[in-house]
């Protein structure tokens, strides 16, 4: 625990911990400030949810899985580690979402505690691989609304997003 860096969340300074922060602590921080119900961020370059962040400006629920996480938008790309891509992927997620991708990056994803926003980030993962199979083999078939609108409201609900 002595290793793992904190960092203030109204200054952002570095306060305690050996390690140095990630380049990306400003976007996780900006996340925090915005989604006050979240206690964990994620951020991976998950190679699927990268390939379909350049594909698409938002991906579907393909899979039923993800489907209380969808739809996922782009963020534009930006300079990681810069303010510009904190700001883009609070927009992205918008009020009703958790998570976003990073255009040519990856992913991130928040939640209640590090095991949901882990979880998030591998259910949208696991979509964007078979939204890429679907999509490269000429037939990407997203859920209706009908088909993702009512676990996307349960999960707007149960995240507190609401
Ligand atoms: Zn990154």
């Amino acid at each position: 625990p002595d290793m793992v860096p904190v960092i203030d969340l109204a200054t952002g300074e570095w306060t305690e911990g050996k390690c140095k922060p990630s380049t990306e602590a400003p976007m996780h921080r900006l996340i925090f400030l915005n989604k006050v119900k979240m206690e964990a961020v994620v951020h991976t370059h998950s190679p699927f949810a990268t390939a379909m962040s350049i594909l698409v400006e938002e991906l579907p629920a393909v899979a039923a899985a993800s489907a209380p996480y969808s739809p996922v938008k782009v963020a534009p790309f930006e300079i990681p580690g810069s303010q510009e891509i904190a700001e883009a992927a609070v927009k992205a997620m918008g009020d009703h979402n958790v998570v976003c991708l990073l255009e040519n990056h990856g992913l991130i994803a928040a939640g209640r505690n590090v095991s949901q926003a882990m979880s998030i980030a591998e259910y949208v993962e696991e979509n964007s691989q078979i939204a890429y199979y679907t999509y490269v083999a000429g037939k990407m078939k997203p859920l209706p609304e009908s088909g993702y609108k009512i676990m996307h409201d349960r999960a707007v609900k149960k995240l507190g997003l609401e």
